[in-house]
């Protein structure tokens, strides 16, 4: 039996988070919805920040069942090129886009650590922030991915239910829920700014996982206290294995979820992806989340060529373009922000440096 890190059970904190989330619990939905509403405009004012996602490759040597490019699906396998990179780059510049996730499957020979360093290489000369959504790695290549202009990282745990996690993850490097576990801590000592935390919301039970994904953000907060964090809601979407969520997300269940992780933690990132219906992102701007994706291609080389057929990881819902999206926002007084100073004013990474998040505060004299 694997032993579980103690913090993962560690209750000292999570009462009033479980009271906010539990589904019968004493605060109405419209009175935390008020109070996550007031946060957010007093900590990040009316700003909804805008990225998209750039699919380099899907390959993978994981087995995980709910997703469109496990490596039993019969879908076709390709990677980007340098050229291709560029290619797609330029497309979404076109569209308005500087802030952009770049993702892999699992790490497979044909998309390694040394063809996902390339690839942020090549979207750092282009874009104002690069951010990697791909496999666990050392504090080593995190520290080399950082110099080479990867800001963020995203590693979604999907489930901290242990015999879930066994359950779902079939075969694969994916299938070691400790190494996972610990990947962001890895990527904080590697020099990494910001990292991203999720659970895949239908794989377990919902409050149980947002208890737990709070423990895990307590724990990186204690040590790595100047890092960034953001928190992602993502719902299964249908995809190709046709897998089907046994604990379904409704609406209003994450909409508790994200106004309560907002009043819990008003100063993190929140983000709501193309996963969600266009009315459903409408109505949460504003509310508690402060990150959208848009223009979401979920297929490698969607942007430069739009008539793609290959299926994608999951099926997207907000379809929208960036202009139309831009306008729902303005029509609600918030107003999207392409462009992000981050690198402008954190500087350059520098692995060499002491880990800039536990650095201690120099004296004011
Ligand atoms: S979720 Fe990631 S690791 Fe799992 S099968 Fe899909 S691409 Fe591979």
């Amino acid at each position: 039996m694997t032993s579980l890190p103690n913090w993962l059970t560690d209750n000292r904190d999570t009462a009033s988070l479980a009271a906010m989330l539990a589904p019968a619990s004493s605060s109405s939905l419209e009175t935390l919805a008020a109070q996550s509403r007031a946060l957010t405009l007093r900590r990040f004012g009316r700003t909804m920040t805008l990225y998209a996602p750039l699919y380099l490759s899907n390959h993978c040597s994981s087995g995980c069942i709910y997703c469109g490019f496990a490596s039993d699906r019969k879908t076709p396998r390709r990677r980007l090129e340098p050229d291709e990179i560029r290619q797609e780059l330029l497309a979404m510049k076109k569209l308005g886009i500087t802030d952009i996730l770049l993702l892999t499957g699992e790490r497979t020979a044909t998309a390694d650590f040394d063809y996902l360093q390339r690839s942020v290489e090549i979207a750092a000369q282009e874009m104002q922030r690069v951010s990697v959504e791909a496999f666990p790695m050392s504090v080593i290549e995190y520290r080399a991915l950082a110099e080479s202009g990867c800001t963020a990282i995203t590693i979604y745990q999907e489930t901290y239910n242990y015999e879930r996690y066994e359950a779902l993850h079939r075969w694969g490097p994916k299938k070691d829920y400790i190494d996972r576990l610990e990947t962001p801590t890895r990527a904080l000592e590697g020099g990494i700014k910001t990292v991203g935390l999720g659970v895949l919301l239908g794989l377990s039970d919902p409050v149980e996982d947002a208890l737990s994904l709070y423990r895990h953000l307590r724990h990186l907060g204690r040590t790595y206290w100047r890092a960034g964090i953001s928190i992602s809601f993502p719902r299964i979407r249908p995809q190709t294995g046709g897998y089907k969520p046994p604990f379904p997300v409704d609406d209003h269940t994450l909409a508790r979820m994200i106004f309560a992780f907002r009043i819990a933690l008003p100063d993190v990132e929140l983000v709501l992806s193309t996963r969600e219906s266009a009315t459903y992102r409408d109505g949460m701007a504003g509310l508690g989340i402060t990150r959208m994706s848009i223009e979401s291609r979920t297929t490698v080389g969607g942007y430069h060529d739009a008539d793609i057929h290959e299926k994608g990881q999951f099926e997207v819902e907000d379809n929208r373009s960036a202009k139309e999206f831009c306008k729902a926002m303005r029509a609600k007084n918030i107003e999207p922000v392409f462009k992000n100073w981050e690198p402008a004013y954190n500087g350059p990474a520098d692995g060499n440096k002491a880990n800039p998040h536990t650095e201690k505060p120099k004296p004011c004299h």
